[in-house]
């Protein structure tokens, strides 16, 4: 974790998935402009700024400081079914209270694990419940991000 290395950044799944995630947690909003038919997505951080994006272009800093990847352009990309994500319902009560959401995706995963431990599951049910305990985590990981930056 101490080394630090110097990374070109990259256009990787991981990285689209990462911007989506913090776009949704930002409550970061999608909106067509009905004349031009621009897409238009609401800042993360500046309240009543927003960035018109193509899902390959953008007018964010990022994109202006040659990084292939953005909140805005992810978040294009999920609308226009590029990027598999959240329902935009779940990700407006996540907003609200990423702290509860958290402890509730928390000990549903401690349930879960309790099941898969004391189930007699096959190996191939084994690792389809491992593999969702994986994905509930990941996305608590995402919320517990989310609240610490709201307490912050
Ligand atoms: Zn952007």
């Amino acid at each position: 974790m101490q080394t630090m290395i110097r990374r070109r950044r990259e256009a990787t799944p991981e990285r689209w998935q990462k911007a989506l995630e913090r776009a949704f947690a930002n409550g970061c909003q999608i909106f067509q402009d009905q004349t031009t038919g621009m897409w238009i997505v609401t800042s993360a951080s500046k309240p009543g700024a927003c960035y018109a994006t193509d899902g390959e272009e953008c007018s964010c800093e990022a994109w202006l400081a040659g990084d292939p990847v953005c909140q805005h352009r992810a978040l294009y990309r999920w609308r226009h079914g590029r990027l598999e994500g959240p329902r935009p319902q779940a990700t407006a009560t996540a907003h609200v209270n990423a702290s509860d959401l958290t402890k509730q995706l928390t000990s549903a995963i401690a349930l879960l694990r309790e099941v898969r431990s004391v189930a007699s599951l096959d190996a191939v049910e084994y690792d389809q419940l491992s593999a969702a305990i994986r994905r509930i985590a990941k996305v608590a990981d995402a919320l517990s991000a989310t609240a610490t930056g709201q307490a912050a």
